[in-house]
Order: C-alpha cells, then sequence, then structure tokens
C-alpha cells in the first residue's frame, strides 16, 4: 500500500463508510491471528455491523447468530396493514450476507459469558469471540397494561415487530365490518420509531375511507404531543375531517385521560384512566426496554437500556461487547432502523480500528424518518448527528422537517424519496444489489 499507510486507509475508509449508506469499502486483510466478532440478532443493527465488519477488513471472522431464517421490515410493515403491499415485498434473508463471507447461524442466543467470552444459543452451539456485538432490537413490557401479555398479543397484536403480528392485524383490520372501530394504543417515550404509530393511523385511516367509510378510529395516548404532532394533524384534517364532528380519527392525550391501564379480551374494552372503550379492532403497543438476551448478559441500566460508549458503542457495563440499534441509550439519537445501520458503522469501524491498534475514525450519523399520511403525501424528518467531546450532538444548519405549508409537487416527491430509501437501506442492511 504505497503513500498511504493501513492504518490511514483503515481510518479514511471507515469514516466514509459511516457516513454513506450506499458505500463499498474494498476489503483487505490484515496477517496475524483472525478475530473473531459474533454478532447478536440480524436486524437492522446487527446484519449491517456483520457486512461492514467484512468489507472493512476481510480478516475478521464475522459470525451473524439470528433468530430466524427471515427478516421482516418494521418500516413498510403499516402498508402491508392495509393492504397496499405484500409481506414478501418486506421479507429479507441472509445469501447477500453470505456471500460477503458473513457466517449465519439460525439460533436464539440464550446466554453470553463475559468472562469466558463465549456465546450460547438454545440449539447448544458455543461461539467464542475477541468481540460481540448486540443488536436484539426492543422486547416489550407486558406488566405495563393490567390483562395485556404475550399470549393476549395473538388476539390483540401490537404488530410493533413485522412477521406473524402484521398478518394478525391485517386479518383483522379486513374482517372488520364497515361502521367498527379500531382502537390503537401507543406507547410512553421511549419507544421505537416514535412517528410509526401515527403514520399507522393515517394509513388504516386511509384504508377506511375507502373502504369501509362509516368506521372511526380511536387513538388512546399515554402523551400529550408526539412526533411531527403539527404535520400529522394538518394532514388527519386535510384528509380525514380531524378537529370535526365527523372526524374519522379522535386522539386522546394523556391529560385528557388517554393513558390505558387495563384491558379486557372478552369485551373487547380497555379501561383508560377516566372512561372505558369498546372497539372492534384494538391495537395496543406497549411500553418499551432493550431485548431480552441484554438483561441476561448483565448489559442494561435501571430505566431497561444499554448505556453504551457513543464513540464506539462498547458497553459502559461490560468489555469487548457492543450494543448498537434500538437497545441502546444513544441519545439524541432516536431509534430508528436509519440510526441502527449508521451505529453499526460506527461500532465496525471502532472495531476494525481497535484490531489493528488504531484510532477509530470520526464518528457521524443520519436519520430520516417518513410517514406516508395518504397516496401523495409524504413528509420526512432528517437529522446529521456528530461527535464531540464523547458525545453525540446534532449537526449544526443539517436536517429538518418538510415544511408544514402542503406543497403537493413536494409532498409526491417525498413520497418517491420514502420508497427509493426503503430499497436503499435495505440493500444497504442485507447486501442486495442496489435500489434506486
Ligand atoms: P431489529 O431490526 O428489530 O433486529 C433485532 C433482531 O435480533 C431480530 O431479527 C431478532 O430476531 C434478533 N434477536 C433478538 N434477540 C435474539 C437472540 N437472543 N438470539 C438471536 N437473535 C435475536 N425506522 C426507520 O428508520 N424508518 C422508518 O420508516 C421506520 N418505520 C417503522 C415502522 C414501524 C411500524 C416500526 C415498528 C418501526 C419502524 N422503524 C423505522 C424502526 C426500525 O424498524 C427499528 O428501529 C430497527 O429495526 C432497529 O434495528 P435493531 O437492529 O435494533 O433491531
Amino acid at each position: 500500500m504505497s503513500g498511504l499507510t493501513r492504518r490511514k486507509f483503515l481510518g479514511a475508509a471507515a469514516a466514509v463508510a459511516a457516513a454513506s449508506s450506499c458505500v463499498t469499502v474494498s476489503p483487505f486483510a490484515i496477517g496475524g491471528a483472525r478475530k473473531k466478532v459474533v454478532v447478536v440478532g440480524g436486524g437492522i443493527g446487527g446484519a449491517t455491523a456483520a457486512r461492514y465488519l467484512r468489507m472493512m477488513d476481510a480478516s475478521i471472522q464475522v459470525t451473524l447468530i439470528e433468530a430466524n431464517k427471515d427478516y421482516y421490515t418494521c418500516f413498510m410493515s403499516n402498508e402491508v396493514l392495509v393492504g397496499e403491499r405484500t409481506m414478501d415485498s418486506i421479507r429479507f434473508g441472509y445469501g447477500g450476507l453470505r456471500e460477503q463471507g458473513v457466517g449465519i447461524v439460525h439460533d436464539r442466543v440464550v446466554g453470553i459469558d463475559t468472562d469466558r467470552r463465549m456465546v450460547r444459543t438454545r440449539g447448544g452451539q458455543r461461539f467464542s469471540y475477541d468481540r460481540c456485538i448486540l443488536s436484539p432490537g426492543v422486547d416489550f413490557r407486558w406488566d405495563s397494561i393490567d390483562g395485556y401479555d404475550a399470549g393476549v398479543a395473538q388476539k390483540i397484536p401490537h404488530a410493533w415487530k413485522a412477521g406473524e403480528q402484521t398478518l394478525i392485524l391485517r386479518r383483522q383490520l379486513k374482517a372488520m365490518p364497515d361502521g367498527g372501530t379500531v382502537l390503537i394504543v401507543p406507547p410512553p417515550n421511549p419507544y421505537r420509531c416514535p412517528p410509526a404509530p401515527y403514520e399507522r393511523a393515517s394509513q388504516i385511516a386511509h384504508y377506511l375511507k375507502t373502504r369501509k367509510p362509516r368506521s372511526k378510529i380511536l387513538i388512546l395516548d399515554p402523551k400529550d404531543s408526539f412526533s411531527m404532532h403539527d404535520l400529522f394533524t394538518d394532514a388527519w384534517k386535510r384528509h380525514y375531517g380531524y378537529g370535526t364532528d365527523n372526524s374519522l380519527i379522535s386522539w386522546i392525550s394523556g391529560a385528557e385521560g388517554g393513558r390505558v391501564e387495563a384491558l379486557d379480551v372478552k369485551a373487547m374494552q380497555v379501561q383508560a384512566l377516566v372512561e372505558d372503550f369498546t372497539a372492534d379492532v384494538i391495537n395496543i403497543i406497549p411500553a418499551q426496554k432493550a431485548g431480552s438476551i441484554a438483561f441476561d448478559t448483565g448489559l442494561t441500566n435501571d430505566k431497561g437500556w444499554c448505556p453504551v460508549d457513543g464513540g464506539s458503542f462498547e458497553s459502559l457495563l461490560h468489555e469487548n461487547i457492543h450494543v448498537i440499534g434500538d437497545a441502546c441509550v444513544a441519545e439524541p439519537l432516536p431509534k430508528s432502523g436509519y440510526v441502527a445501520n449508521s451505529d453499526a458503522k460506527v461500532c465496525a469501524a471502532a472495531i476494525v480500528a481497535a484490531f489493528n491498534h488504531g484510532k477509530a475514525p470520526q464518528p457521524s450519523w443520519i436519520n430520516s424518518c417518513y410517514s406516508i399520511v395518504a397516496p401523495g403525501d409524504v413528509f420526512s424528518a432528517v437529522m446529521v448527528y456528530g461527535y464531540k467531546d464523547g458525545k453525540i450532538v446534532k449537526a449544526k444548519g443539517a436536517g429538518g422537517l418538510t415544511p408544514r405549508a402542503f406543497d403537493a409537487d413536494m409532498r409526491a416527491r417525498e413520497e418517491q424519496y420514502a420508497y427509493s430509501w426503503f430499497r436503499n437501506i435495505t440493500a444497504d442492511v442485507f447486501g442486495l444489489p442496489a435500489g434506486i
């Protein structure tokens, strides 16, 4: 490698990879014993980390352990609920990662011995590691609403992990008679994808307006406001009569008694702070915490999330384990797929640098979140983040929201960007031909 030292090249390559979702870095091998990284969880964060580790340093032996054979993206799953797209269009396999030399194991991790650096699976396999990356996503606080638990969720779906849950809610919406009520219970903060419950309400509203126009949606919220509140309520006024006597959508805030305390499944009734409500379809999205393997490994704080060093995502509680994606606390980053994808690149670059006694490159993150509220009416929030004095900070002058004033051309363009973002991020995560 003439003129450019290996370490400098590594730093430059990693910094570029961290900043862009579409870049390809030439692999190269580094002498000495092969380092081993075990990645737990092959969702957005885990699959990206595994792939980028191999791209940044092909000498690393990367093993990705994922419980399921296929991954269903949560993003665009709201469209599946209302029949606008198929389940197959949000399903992704691991062939692309395999082709890039990632060892794929379909099994559930049931224990991590942090002293011996050993990962154990339900199927009885053991994997030693130099570094382990966890991206297990979220689990639910089943004790937060009386009468709601994992068993009941088969009948009253959360649909907050895409797959079977998405199909249950889709079937219920389809079977509901015209004139029925859909009740949506969003979670308290913090949770996976802050705008998504309200995007879901918007898309279900569009479905009802066009197929079952006498039906209603009631949102019972523990919060007093929510992500992109004004953009959503403007859209609801524009499309669904929000604020009128005949509104398709009603939203009751926490201050107005929207907090749901108990569920009676037989009666299809929820008990909120001041009143009981019955509905034909109930979608409860429970309060959330880090995926259970993070608890079992002792990686969580008293709030149920994993504290990490923002420059490397190494756990502050155990050495040589990194936690990325929804499970970690990395404020001000939101819990989103785009952030999990950026975390993974920052983390992979830091691990490659550590293996090579180098300095981790300057991290950066991108988040953009598109909300599809009706066909041709889409808005987004975008933010770029940097790292300063050991803290993740919003980059000054970068990012922003779609303007509140409605511009049909701009909203239609945002719709195209949303679909192109979906194609590109899934290509980047799962190693597929570029999307566009
Ligand atoms: P996940 O993607 O959930 O991956 C976790 C993986 O770990 C899973 O595959 C799971 O099977 C596996 N796993 C867990 N425990 C184990 C174990 N013990 N052993 C083996 N495997 C294990 N984000 C956006 O950026 N844009 C959007 O438009 C957007 N829309 C959304 C819409 C909805 C309705 C929802 C619910 C979410 C949306 N998100 C969006 C958020 C995004 O889906 C998550 O933030 C993202 O998936 C987080 O990635 P992760 O790697 O942390 O977790």
